[in-house]
C-alpha cells in the first residue's frame, strides 16, 4: 500500500479528514532506519491509522550544526512507510511549515537548558515548537517517540502535561546495531574508524549498567573509564557529557538515589555529534 503524501496544509487537511478511528503519529526528520521502523510498528499497534511526518526542522539546528548536510532520502523513506502500512506521510517544506519566521515559540524552560540543551541553546525550544505545530496539524490521538532521545521525550511529555495537550505520548526503546551502536540518521556520516570510536558510547553505558547494584557513583565511574579510553582512540571521542539523571526532569541524581534514572552520554567523533542513553533502576543499598 502506498501512503498518501501530503505536501501542503490543504493536502494534509483533506487526507486527515479521510482517516478513521484512532490516529497514531510518528514525527521524524526522515533518513528513516530500523529505529524509526520500530516506532512505526508501535504506532500501527496503537492506531487504526498511522501518520508519519518527515521534516528537517531548521528551528532546532544551531548555526554551526548540520542542517545543510542532514541526510535526505525521501524516496527510500516513503518506501519504508509503504512497507510498514503507513496511511499518510506529511512532508512539508520549510516554507510550508514556516511561511514567516515564527515570533511566538515554545520555551522549554530550565529542562531544555541543561544536559543536551546546555551545549545547544534553543534546540529544545525548536523541537517543542515544531512538535506542537505538528500536533495541531495532524491532530493525533497518540504520538510515538524514541527513548533514544530521552531528554526530548521527557520534554514532550512535560509540554503535554504543562499545556494540557490532548495527545497521549508513547515511548519505544532504543534500537541498536548488533555491536551496540544506537541507530541514528547521523551514523551515515561516520567512517569505519570513526564508527569504531563511536561504539564506546554504548560500551560505556553497558559498563555503567553492570555496576547498578553498587550505586550511582560506581555506575558513573565505570562508564567514565570506557569514555576515557575512547578519548585516547584514533580518531578520538570528544565527550560532551556523561550524566546520571532523573528521567522526568533530567536533573542529576545524587549518590544515594533510589529508583529510576537515565545514564546519558554525548560526544563528537570527527564532526558528528552522537548521543545515547540507557534506563537504570537503583534499588535500596546497604550503607
Ligand atoms: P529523528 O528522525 O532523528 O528526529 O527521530 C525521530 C524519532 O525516532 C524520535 O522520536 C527518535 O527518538 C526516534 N529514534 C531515532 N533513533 C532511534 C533508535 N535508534 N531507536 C528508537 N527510536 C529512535
Amino acid at each position: 500500500m502506498t501512503p498518501v503524501i501530503a505536501r501542503t496544509r490543504e493536502e494534509l487537511a483533506a487526507a486527515r479528514a479521510r482517516l478513521r478511528g484512532t490516529v497514531a503519529f510518528v514525527p521524524t526528520m526522515g533518513a528513516l532506519h530500523a529505529g524509526h521502523r520500530s516506532l512505526i510498528r508501535r504506532a500501527r499497534e496503537l492506531g487504526d491509522a498511522v501518520v508519519v511526518s518527515i521534516f528537517v526542522n531548521p528551528l532546532q539546528f544551531g548555526p554551526n550544526e548540520d542542517l545543510d548536510r542532514y541526510p535526505r532520502t525521501f524516496d527510500d523513506d516513503v518506501a519504508m512507510c509503504a512497507a510498514e502500512g503507513v496511511d499518510l506521510v506529511w512532508a512539508p517544506t520549510p516554507e510550508v511549515m514556516y511561511p514567516v519566521d515564527p515570533q511566538v515559540r515554545l520555551s522549554s524552560g530550565r529542562m531544555g537548558a541543561i544536559v543536551e540543551g546546555a551545549a545547544r541553546p534553543g534546540h529544545f525550544d525548536g523541537v517543542l515548537t515544531v512538535v506542537m505545530k505538528l500536533f495541531h496539524q495532524v491532530r493525533p490521538d497518540v504520538a510515538v517517540f524514541g527513548a533514544k532521545d530521552a531528554q526530548q521525550l521527557a520534554l514532550v511529555r512535560r509540554m503535554v502535561a504543562d499545556l494540557d495537550v490532548p495527545v497521549r505520548i508513547e515511548a519505544v526503546p532504543t534500537v541498536r546495531e548488533p555491536d551496540g551502536l544506537a541507530l541514528s540518521s547521523r551514523n551515515r556520516y561516520l567512517s569505519d574508524a570513526e564508527r569504531a570510536t563511536a561504539r564506546h558510547l554504548s560500551r560505556a553505558l553497558r559498563a555503567g549498567a553492570e555496576r547498578v547494584a553498587d550505586g550511582p557513583a560506581a555506575v558513573l565511574e565505570a562508564a567514565r573509564a570506557v569514555l576515557d579510553e575512547a578519548t585516547r582512540a584514533d580518531p578520538p571521542l570528544h565527550v560532551d557529557y556523561l550524566v546520571l539523571v532523573d528521567p522526568a526532569t533530567f536533573e542529576e541524581v545524587g549518590r544515594d538515589h533510589v529508583g529510576e534514572a537515565v545514564l546519558a552520554v554525548a560526544g563528537k567523533v570527527g564532526t558528528t555529534h552522537l548521543i545515547d542513553n540507557t534506563p537504570l533502576r537503583f534499588g535500596p543499598r546497604e550503607s
